[in-house]
């Protein structure tokens, strides 16, 4: 994954025309804090992991839910590369759960069908996801097959960059070939967890 160029610094302005400031107050009841009081004091960002592949990082999310900025915010790449670490909430002095945030923008993009800011990514969740839904429990092998199907418009290079690797991993023994599977009472819980829109994208 390629660092990202962060979008507030560019010279293009983020246009206001189309600020939606209910989306401020629907995000701040998800984040069971009022996001005004957020201070854009940037730990959320200094602490993320991922904030150099993000467009915006945590702490532009939040500026951008602020001013009700819905689509910037729906079809960023930051919400996509969230990896869920909880870090940003663990050190931010207001307590605002910005996973939790990050999260279900990603649930609102996928139910408004809105443009998705990392395809790829997306695929890998979808690929993720299918495979628990078959077994239960992720299979890697079947994880990684699947993504490469999943994103097959990307070309040649795309489906070789893990070969080497997926075969180092194979010969060390951390790659099984064949899924382990949970009883079938436990694969049909898994089922009823495992619903959501990303089935339609
Ligand atoms: S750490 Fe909290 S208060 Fe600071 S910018 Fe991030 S969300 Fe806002
Ligand atoms: S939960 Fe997401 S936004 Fe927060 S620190 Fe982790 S990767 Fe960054």
């Amino acid at each position: 994954m390629d660092k990202e160029e962060k979008k507030f610094s560019s010279a293009e302005p983020i246009s206001m025309s189309d600020s939606d400031l209910n989306f401020a107050k629907q995000i701040g009841e998800v984040a069971g804090t009022d996001l005004n009081s957020c201070l854009t004091c940037m730990s959320c960002s200094g602490g993320c992991p991922m904030y150099p592949y993000m467009d915006y990082g945590p702490h532009g999310i939040m500026r951008l839910a602020v001013l009700g900025l819905k689509k910037e915010a729906l079809t960023s790449t930051s919400i996509w590369r969230c990896v869920g670490c909880h870090t940003c909430a663990a050190v931010c002095p207001m307590a605002i759960n910005i996973a939790g945030v990050m999260d279900y923008l990603r649930e609102l993009c996928l139910k408004e069908k809105m443009p998705i800011g990392d395809k790829p990514l997306f695929e890998f969740h979808k690929a993720f996801l299918t495979s628990v839904r078959f077994h239960g429990r992720c299979s890697k092998v079947e994880l990684m097959s699947l993504h490469k199907l999943f994103t097959i418009g990307s070309g040649p290079k795309a489906w070789m960059q893990d070969a080497f690797l997926g075969m180092k991993m194979i010969l060390m023994h951390k790659l099984h070939l064949l899924p382990s599977r949970l009883m079938s009472s436990g694969i049909s819980q898994v089922r009823k967890l495992v619903v959501g829109a990303w089935r339609d994208r």
